[in-house]
């Protein structure tokens, strides 16, 4: 069986393998094709596309952006974007600066309560990534404030932790009409990531493909064959093509690429649409 895996991040934003290591990686897992979907930038995939030419896997160019519904951020994946159009770096220019707020606001807090950490270490210990969230997080572990990024996140960074600090996202309508100017198709990820009770699943579902979305990401690492199953059932109610990938960020979250094992075929009826 040919096996993709349509969900990965790089050094462009919170991974820790360069894109080039990703798809070598992907190469000696067997895979035969892998999205690059790094948080809010394409910059990893010029780098992407290449080494899949050089060692043989195909590299589906990809984003992931929080789209905002109802104050929540949802994730969406665009896949067949073109990096370099401009409205899509337009909006994601608004993105990187609405995270610097954000980011400013985040270390202050920790300054204030005599922590050591600054925008400009972050920048430097990540060049060329998309800062969040994580990066903070891996701060602290080095720092020794918390025993790894699970455990930063519980105790620092979660909503509802004392250093969260909100973050404007993309309004959900013009993240879709990005998405498509920029030569993209759109698909829900992780759906059930936020926990919504199945009245809102089903409201957020008809939103975004009233927006024009194409795909569900129903096969993913954190999904048993039940949700699995229930999803594929509700990508077929609302039209849906299936798709699936592992979210893997290298040392940065305990899910190795390929899992769980999603067919080549997939990526055709998406590539279909
Ligand atoms: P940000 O976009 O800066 O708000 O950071 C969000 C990212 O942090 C997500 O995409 C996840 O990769 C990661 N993340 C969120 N919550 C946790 C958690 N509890 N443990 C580990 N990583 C997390
Ligand atoms: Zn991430
Ligand atoms: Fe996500
Ligand atoms: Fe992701």
């Amino acid at each position: 069986m040919k096996r993709i895996d349509l969900h990965n991040h790089t050094t462009a934003s919170d991974g820790t393998l360069t894109p080039a290591e990703a798809v070598v990686h992907a190469r000696l897992l067997g895979l035969d094709a892998i999205a690059v979907t790094d948080h809010d930038t394409p910059a990893g995939l010029p780098e992407a596309l290449d080494a899949g030419q050089a060692v043989g896997v195909e590299v589906i160019p990809g984003i992931e952006v929080s789209v905002d519904w109802q104050g929540r951020g949802i994730h969406i994946l665009g896949y067949f974007i073109d990096p370099a159009a401009s409205s899509l770096r337009h909006l994601l220019n608004w993105v990187v600066a609405e995270r610097r707020r954000r980011n400013e606001a985040i270390a202050a807090l920790f300054r204030e309560d005599g922590i050591d950490i600054t925008l400009d270490k972050l920048v430097k210990s990540n060049p060329d990534s998309v800062i969040g969230r994580p990066h903070f997080a891996a701060a602290l572990v080095e720092m020794g404030y918390a025993s790894d990024v699970t455990d930063a996140f519980r105790r620092f960074l979660d909503r509802g932790q004392r250093y969260y600090r909100k973050r404007e996202y993309i309004p959900l309508r013009r993240a879709f009409e990005v998405i498509r100017d920029a030569g993209g198709k759109a698909v829900f990820a992780h759906p059930l990531q936020y926990r919504l009770p199945e009245a809102d699943l089903l409201e957020l579902t008809r939103t975004l493909v009233d927006a024009g979305a194409v795909g569900m990401e129903c096969l993913y690492s954190q999904y048993g064959p039940e949700e699995t199953a229930y999803l594929q059932s509700l990508a077929a109610r609302f039209g849906l093509c299936v798709t699936g990938g592992s979210d893997f960020h290298g040392a940065r979250k305990p899910i190795e690429m390929g899992t769980p094992d999603v067919p080549y075929e997939l990526l055709e009826a998406l590539k279909a649409r």
